[in-house]
């Protein structure tokens, strides 16, 4: 009698992955993954172990070009098989010009494109093993944070932003679709949400505010409502690209209850009615001192994270310190500022009266001198306080840990000391005991 011998299966193909870019692209990344993971593909961490590679890019500044490009020739030259995608990918010829021997190039969330071209190229496994990927997908943050992206592309036409014309219009995601991924991501044990899109605030427009369902329950397709019913879920929620709108008031109320983090970015980038005309920028005629005054009558410990751009064509010196006016009366908690950069094929590089670089530079710095001045005085304010924080990571007998203040990779440490017992992903409530122009220091109680 013969034996029967079990075929071995065999080893699954692997996909090397390269993710740039910003969290909208990562989001991205780990939507491809997931696809990967769920269809049986192992993901390597070389380039030389991998049967082939995807580079998900970023073409929003030259630099970033630049990087991107690297990052696919480095791909070519150790694999030679890649798959490019990502917001380079929308921007014509540049990758094929650059690199024409990779495989294939494609826009933003492109996921089935990109699935298209791996199942070319390297067969999906016959048999996958679905029930290996999680509910929530595969993230790429640390497990106890997670971005939630809730749509894509952008109505708007900043001049300096290419985006729109990279990633489309507004393409709103179904609300009981968001609300899902965040229940699964909170059952998974994430602790913090970070949603995101290229503007928060206008999430639903395209759908006329279209009602969904979550849990059977109707939900309007509308920012107000969608973070009401994420507050449900018992973690931190947390809101970025914001733009000040009337409605955006509606949610300050949830935050002085406690229903969502006491956290606003949003993205002002000028204070010159002129400027911000000749940016177009969203609710550019709001009245956005007046609007901070009113959200911080309602909840006094609300952090305004915002970003700027400091010489952007036209502006006179007049202008620039009307903005370092603005930043002084607004006392912003966090601020990024970018000297204007031009980017190929943005509007704003038609405009009259460039201002010279240096001088871009050279208002950059006195706009982030100002600022340290104003963010070293906020976080004084700070010590002595009981607050609440999110562990990062422990070392030893100290921690790095966030508060409802910080956002990840943009904003301040809390370093938190007598640590020795807390671990990364946990809440700890902590005393400040000092701070510096970014930062805060700080002892854990109760342990
Ligand atoms: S709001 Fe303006 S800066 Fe933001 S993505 Fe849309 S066009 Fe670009």
């Amino acid at each position: 009698m013969k034996a029967r011998v079990r075929a071995r299966p065999a080893p699954a193909p692997k996909v090397g992955f390269v993710s740039l870019g910003c969290p909208k692209a990562l989001v991205d990344s780990e939507h491809i993954l997931t696809r990967l993971r769920a269809e049986g593909y192992d993901i390597s961490p070389t380039y030389a172990d991998a049967d082939l590679v995807v580079v998900n890019t970023c073409g929003f500044i030259d630099s970033a070009v630049d990087e991107s490009l690297d990052a696919i020739g480095e791909a070519l030259h150790e694999n030679g098989k890649v798959i490019v995608t990502g917001c380079l990918g929308a921007k014509g010829s540049v990758v094929k010009d650059a690199h024409p021997s990779v495989l294939a190039v494609t826009g933003p969330h492109a996921t089935e494109e990109v699935m298209d071209v791996v199942h070319q190229h390297l067969p999906k496994p016959h048999d996958p093993f679905t029930d290996l990927v999680p509910a929530q997908g595969i993230k790429l943050t640390p497990k106890h944070y997670a971005y939630l992206k809730i749509s894509e592309g952008c109505n708007h036409r900043c001049t300096f932003c290419i985006i729109p014309s990279m990633r489309g219009d507004l393409v709103s995601r179904p609300v009981g679709d968001v609300l899902q991924e965040a229940e699964h991501l909170a059952r998974a044990g994430v602790k913090e949400l970070l949603v995101i899109s290229q503007d928060t605030s206008a999430y639903g427009v395209d759908v006329k505010y279209r009602t969904g369902f979550w849990k059977g329950r109707p939900v309007k397709t509308r920012m107000t409502e969608m973070v009401r019913a994420m507050s449900d879920l018992g973690v931190w929620v947390r809101l970025h690209y914001v733009y000040p709108y009337p409605h955006v008031d509606e949610v300050i109320p949830l935050m002085a209850e406690g229903k969502l983090l006491p956290y606003l970015d949003v993205p002002f980038q000028h204070a010159s009615p002129r400027i911000l005309k000749l940016m177009k920028r969203p609710a550019s005629a709001e009245n956005n001192l007046a609007r901070i005054r009113a959200w911080r009558e309602v909840c006094p410990d609300l952090t305004i994270r915002s970003t700027f751009i400091a010489g952007f064509p036209g502006e006179t010196e007049a202008e620039f310190e009307e903005l370092l006016a603005f930043l002084e009366e607004a006392e912003l908690d966090r601020v990024g500022c970018f000297a204007y950069s031009p980017v190929e094929g943005a509007a704003a590089n038609e405009l009259p009266d460039p201002v010279p670089d240096e001088v871009r530079q050279e208002r950059r710095e006195r706009f982030m001198q100002t600022q340290e001045k104003i963010s070293t005085r906020r976080l004084a304010r700070k010590v002595g306080k009981e607050i609440a924080v999110l562990v990062d990571e422990v070392d030893g007998n100290r921690a790095k840990a966030r508060s409802a203040a910080d956002a990840p990779e943009i904003d301040g440490i809390v370093y938190v000391d007598n640590a020795r017992w807390l671990k990364a992903g946990e809440f700890t409530q902590v005393r400040v005991t000092r701070s510096d122009e970014h930062d805060l220091f700080a002892e854990a109680l109760n342990t």
